[in-house]
């Protein structure tokens, strides 16, 4: 090769790198962010650096409501462009609208975040962002202002610089942890908004399963447990739960926990999110950890039900995504000795769960009422697709076990859903799935009690599939008996 021909290549090369180079960075969204505090207060300084649009107006979105909050612009103070230019703020359509010179390339904005409510954190706040001296947790839709360019949901990346000391303060979020230099590769609209940050005074516990982490930020000091029970819980849920699923493919898993406000009662609340769930539980003697276990394994089963197996059109399929989640709680407990609950806990769970769906005042509401209205403001409502949904669970995988002399369950219909997550989860897509697996055609039943609402016959239900039941405050319970506990077909996985 002539010189020549090699010095131009060599050119070519770097001339193809230097332009690479400048479209990414031209593209590229990144942010800084500190956390600054004085005694009574803190607040969270956000710096975010993006692309102009061509036209020289370039539009950011900021949700101002969401998951049943309202005015989440609240928190959000001081925005500032430092790039020329003028900007306007349209709350009313989540939009944050720069006009600038079309020549201009990139722009930069601030922000800070703060705390819009005083006292403590109690359940009711946790969906708005915490920030407190000693630490803050904050959900992505509420914690990152989106160029619009990133809303289609494609997947893009970003970059958040952590400004925080690098001694004595955690960092942990649904897409790492201890990174004071975040790079979030890959990543769509709804995964960044489903996601949670934290940082602070947590105690970082990170646990290896089958080679993937798994990490628990955790803060302040229970009385009603330790960490070690947290951690134990944990690994045998999400052991059990990847079994079940055969799914090993989830490299990282964050789980993070903090201390609600609930001076005299048990209280707790979670929230399954991308690669992650975000817990919140009142510190107090009260504190029931059966209680903990069940909502462990409610929010880690989401991770399948819910965020895998997609519905179709959200609060519409609350019944499966709650309600089978439920059941499969209850279920994978019981299968695996989890916090050494068996069948009678399922038992116990279930007619509590029949006793609550019949005591309903809107026990024979149809599923169209269960919309996003009536779930987020409504107690009933809000309960409804779960006790609905978990009694429809058993029932179903009751017949299955009966239609096929115990050689199918829910169990393989729910393994099929899996495989097939491409498909969201519709109403004729689950009957249809559904359907060979039994022997009559199961799109009546389903439409007469999930569709129009009507509550199920329980006690011909549990005569028909040879269950021993008595009827307790008229609604007929589940005994607790060695036929019943047979009948359930729970077989304990190989160890
Ligand atoms: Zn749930």
């Amino acid at each position: 090769m002539s010189y020549k021909l090699h010095f131009f290549l060599v050119c070519f090369i770097l001339l193809i790198m230097t332009s690479c180079r400048e479209a990414s960075d031209k593209k590229s969204l990144s942010y800084e962010i500190s956390h600054k505090k004085n005694s009574n207060d803190a607040l969270l300084q956000v710096d975010m650096n993006f692309e102009a649009s061509e036209d020289g107006t370039t539009t950011l979105i900021y949700q101002d409501k969401a998951w049943g909050q309202d005015s989440l612009f609240n928190s959000i103070r001081d925005i500032r462009l430092l790039s020329e230019g003028k900007l306007r703020i349209e709350r009313d359509s989540n939009k944050i609208v720069v006009e600038h010179d079309p020549s201009m390339e990139r722009l930069k904005i601030s922000y800070t975040l703060e705390q819009d409510y005083k006292g403590p954190t109690t359940s009711r706040k946790v969906y708005r962002p915490i920030i407190q001296p000693e630490y803050f947790q904050v959900f992505g839709q509420n914690l990152l202002i989106l160029p619009e360019s990133a809303t289609n949901n494609e997947a893009f990346d970003l970059s958040i610089t952590w400004s925080v000391p690098e001694k004595d303060y955690s960092l942990q979020s649904s897409f790492g942890n201890h990174q004071r230099n975040q790079i979030i590769s890959d990543v769509t609209q709804d995964e960044l908004y489903s996601s949670v940050f934290v940082g602070g005074d947590f105690r970082i516990h990170d646990m290896d399963l089958q080679g993937n982490q798994v990490a628990l930020a955790i803060r302040d000091s229970w009385e009603a447990f330790d960490d070690s029970t947290m951690v134990e819980l944990l690994k045998n849920t999400l052991m059990a739960q990847r079994k079940f699923w055969n799914d090993h493919s989830q490299p990282y898993f964050s789980v993070t926990m903090i201390p609600i406000f609930e001076p005299n009662g048990s209280s707790w609340q979670g929230t399954g999110l991308t690669n992650s769930f975000a817990l919140a539980a009142s510190n107090n003697e009260y504190l029931e950890v059966q209680g903990l276990v069940y909502l462990l394994n409610h929010e880690l089963q989401h991770n399948w039900i819910g965020l895998t197996i997609k519905n179709d059109n959200e609060e519409e399929q609350y019944w499966f995504s709650e309600g089978f989640t439920d059941y499969y709680t209850m279920k994978n407990i019981a299968i695996n000795r989890i916090y050494d609950l068996d069948e009678k806990f399922f038992i116990q769970e279930f007619n509590s769960k029949l006793k609550n769906l019949y005591k309903s005042p809107v026990v024979a509401s149809p599923n169209s009422e269960i919309n996003y209205d009536n779930f987020w403001k409504d107690r009933h409502y809000s309960d409804l697709p779960y006790l609905r949904g978990a009694v429809f669970a058993f029932i179903l995988d009751q017949q299955i076990q009966r239609d096929s002399n115990g050689g199918k369950s829910l169990d393989d219909v729910m393994k099929q859903l899996h495989e097939n997550s491409d498909t969201k989860l519709s109403h004729p897509y689950f009957v249809k799935t559904v359907n060979p697996y039994l022997k009559e055609d199961f799109e009546p039943f389903f439409n007469r009690h999930i569709v129009d609402g009507e509550p199920f016959e329980m006690e011909t239900i549990f005569k028909d599939l040879g269950l021993d039941y008595q009827v307790s405050d008229s609604i007929p319970q589940l005994n607790d008996t060695p036929l019943n506990i047979s009948k359930l077909g729970f077989t304990s996985p190989a160890p």
